[in-house]
């Protein structure tokens, strides 16, 4: 029996595929970036999840207004599906055009 540990992998910021990008070093900030081998364009994983609220549901606006799942999304940017799912509950509160 083994035990697969599930990696999570970084959610292309360019083309917004989750299984090409590769890490791929370190920014001078430190920040970890990545190579995507589906468009071939690098990104910084910048958004990641440190309680910016706010930071977050514009985020999180901005990727599901172009179609993205809840589950990209909370990949994307490490943030706990649950508190996605919250955001976009909010989001299709207020917008009727977010409605799935
Ligand atoms: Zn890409």
């Amino acid at each position: 029996m083994s035990i697969n540990l599930k990696k999570t992998k970084a959610m292309c910021h360019i083309c917004g595929r989750n299984d090409s990008a590769k890490k791929y070093g370190l920014s001078k900030s430190g920040k970890q970036r990545y190579y995507c081998l589906s468009c071939g364009k690098s990104f910084q994983a910048t958004y990641i999840y440190k309680g910016k609220e706010l930071n977050i549901v514009a985020h999180v606006e901005k990727l599901w207004e172009k179609g993205h799942t809840v589950e990209q999304i909370s990949t994307a940017f490490q943030v706990p599906l649950a508190k996605v799912k919250a955001v976009v509950a909010q989001l299709e509160k207020d917008n009727v055009q977010y409605r799935r």
